[in-house]
């Protein structure tokens, strides 16, 4: 740069510095914090950080995991939130469901470690390892057991657990798992709070279904529970995830109408839009920022899509409407 003073170069740079934090912090997100919450005196929540929720489970040697962040920092954030709790060792995880957010933090986690999950997230991290890129999974923290029933009990460490896959629904892989002694549920992306009650997040691309989630979440709330950890956000109760159902059931039956009265995708879109986010503005079906987007890096503002990112997911109403009319 000739002619440029070194008084000016520093102003330059000051500028720069001044503009460009959100690239900087595209490429580096410093891991928020997980606040940890005891919901029993052997189980705890992990809420947020660097990812999905999860929870935590004290048995009577080791601990049990559901669900491991997004990357090996939020999972060495959380295993050092465990560490503060107990001193026994994480010997299991149970992960809900294949995205990124809530699988990629295994990394931290300890070679030998019991890797329970729905035989279908199995699959789904497999394609998706195959396909590469920095969103994949960690190769050497694959499930080591699979799920394939509707429903199976199973006590590890002195825990009674249930695992349930009523159906399809965030994913083909879901897996929800209940403690009846406790009366929790985590439910993994199925239900989250950083989307509005009738907009649940469904993954087309990992076959998942609007009318399976509506017969999986029945299924959530039919259990003896009244702590339900979601995949986002904070703590709900029964009266929460019925809330849901109601809203998300009335939202479908309307969609279901509308395709039998013939109308096309982007009628039934105009008059049935996404409700926002719960505190966010309205922008149309893109998901909220850290809303389960991790695999496939910081989700992009709404109005400026990174290139090469391709057409914007498919929405709520869009996969209903596929499901409505399939022949
Ligand atoms: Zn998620």
């Amino acid at each position: 740069m000739p002619g440029l003073t070194t008084r000016r170069l520093v102003q330059v740079l000051a500028v720069l510095t001044a503009t460009a934090p959100s690239a900087a912090v595209a490429q580096a997100p410093p891991p928020a914090p997980i606040t940890m919450k005891q919901l029993k005196p052997d189980v705890w929540a992990g809420l947020g950080g660097a990812g999905g929720n999860s929870t935590i489970i004290i048995g009577k040697t080791s601990v049990i995991v559901v669900d491991a962040k997004t990357s090996e920092a939020g999972g060495k954030d959380l295993l050092a939130e465990v560490a503060k709790i107990t001193p026994l060792p994480v010997k299991t995880a149970i992960i809900t469901h294949s995205d990124g957010d809530h699988v990629n933090g295994l990394a931290a986690f300890p070679a030998g470690l019991r890797i329970i999950a729905h035989d279908n997230n199995k699959k789904e991290q497999q394609t998706a390892l195959a396909a590469g890129g920095r969103g994949a999974p960690p190769a050497d923290r694959l499930p080591t057991e699979t799920v394939t029933k509707s429903k199976e009990s199973l006590t590890i460490d002195g825990v009674k657990l249930e695992l349930y896959h009523w159906a399809p629904a965030h994913t083909s892989g879901d897996l929800v798992v209940y403690l009846p002694d406790q009366k929790i549920v985590a439910t993994g992306d199925i239900i989250v709070t950083n989307r509005a009650d009738d907009n649940p997040n469904i993954h087309q691309e990992k076959n998942g279904s609007t009318a399976g989630w509506i017969t999986c979440v029945k299924g959530i709330v039919s259990l003896n529970a009244d702590t339900f950890v979601p995949g986002h956000g904070d703590l709900l109760t029964k009266a929460d995830v019925q809330r849901k159902l109601a809203a998300t059931s009335a939202r479908r039956e309307k969609i279901a109408e509308m395709v039998k009265a013939g109308k096309s995708v982007d009628e039934i879109k105009a008059a049935l839009p996404d409700a926002p986010a719960p505190g966010a503005p309205a922008r149309g079906a893109a998901p909220p920022a850290g809303a389960g987007q991790a695999g496939r890096g910081p989700a992009a503002p709404a109005a400026a899509p990174a290139p090469g990112r391709g057409a914007a997911p498919a929405t709520y109403v869009d996969i209903a409407y596929a499901e409505l009319t399939k022949k």
